[in-house]
């Protein structure tokens, strides 16, 4: 009986490597493996075998049957997959889907747009391209001004550019609107600069604006001071010095200690241990006169900041452009 086992597997090994459709197949199947089997009537007169006998044959009949089985299984393979699946391996780890989420500047964005909802400011949005007027001329930025240098522009056509901050969208609100106006205005902003590690041709920045009758310097002190405490705690440390830009008067540029070295020096701040985040003042009477509100009546200020900056030292980045690549290898990492 031994004998004939053996036969038994030599045929089918033959005859499932050679079958070359899926009917041819399943005659086998049933001619091999079936109920009306041989090997099937073997197995059921193993009851009746002397003892002796027994145990070798019924191993037998079982090894036989496992290996048709897998025969059966890697000839089905070879005709689903014309010739097989060499390599597969199914015991390999699967790949793992990546969910999706807000970039890193788009997320700082929402942190600001949040804490200055907070502080009761509410979201204004203008278009990219501008013109003149609304860029230059109404923030008390003539042709001749100096400050224009500071702005290098990209011109579209004539006298529209793509805006070089986002403060155009005080002018457009307090042109559109009434007093009392409290708004901050996030968005992109463009500048034709050579790209290196701390600039870069397009960025982000968020300006604020309050005006009403009787705004006074401290209340924007203030403001700033909250907004700062919000974003970095209580304990962060603030400096406030005299600076210049031409829609306020008086203005100040606010700087606090680097996130990224915690006031040791680094490339990020330049060495300096401090950062300039913040340029801000009181809205220059002039501004107030271009928009058509009588500047003895009204007061207000203004600020602004980057975006990017405060993102960097979020994300410890020391390079602006690497916020502009979408490098998904890094941007996974953050
Ligand atoms: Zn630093």
């Amino acid at each position: 009986m031994l004998k004939r086992l053996e036969e038994l597997r030599a045929e089918a090994t033959d005859l499932f490597g050679s079958a070359s459709s899926e009917n041819e197949l399943e005659e086998l199947r049933v001619r091999f493996l079936g109920r009306k089997s041989e090997l099937n009537q073997m197995s059921r007169g193993l009851g009746g075998m002397d003892p002796s006998e027994r145990k070798a044959v019924g191993q037998a009949v079982n090894a036989l049957k496992k290996d048709l089985g897998a025969m059966l299984a890697a000839a089905q393979d070879r005709l689903a997959g014309g010739g097989g699946k060499p390599g597969l391996d199914l015991t390999l780890p699967g790949r793992r889907p990546w969910v999706g989420r807000r970039h890193p500047l788009m997320r700082t964005l929402a942190r600001l747009e949040e804490i200055f909802t907070l502080l009761g400011f509410e979201v204004a949005l203008g278009p990219h391209i501008e013109d003149d007027f609304h860029n230059f001329e109404a923030l008390n930025i003539p042709a001749d001004h100096p400050a224009r240098d500071m702005h290098d522009t990209f011109y579209v056509e004539g006298d529209r550019l793509l805006r070089t901050h986002t403060s155009p969208v005080q002018i457009r609100t307090m042109m559109s609107r009434k007093p009392p106006i409290r708004i901050i205005a996030p968005g992109r902003v463009y500048r034709n600069e050579t790209p290196d590690a701390s600039h870069s041709a397009e960025f982000y920045q968020l300006e604020g604006l309050y005006v009403d009758r009787g705004v006074k310097f401290g209340e924007l002190k203030g403001v700033l001071t909250r907004f700062l405490r919000e974003l970095y705690g209580d304990d962060v440390a603030v400096r406030l010095r005299p600076g210049f830009f031409p829609f306020t008067e008086p203005s100040a540029e606010i700087d606090v200690e680097c996130r990224v070295c915690h006031g040791k020096g680094c490339s990020v701040c330049k060495q300096t241990g401090w950062v300039e985040l913040l340029g801000a003042g009181m809205v220059d009477p002039r501004v107030f006169r271009a928009v058509g509100y009588d500047p003895d009546e009204i007061s207000g200020y203004a600020f602004g900041l980057g975006v990017d900056r405060i993102c960097m030292m979020e994300t410890g980045l020391d390079d602006i452009r690497l916020l502009m690549e979408n490098d998904l290898r890094l941007l996974r990492q953050i």
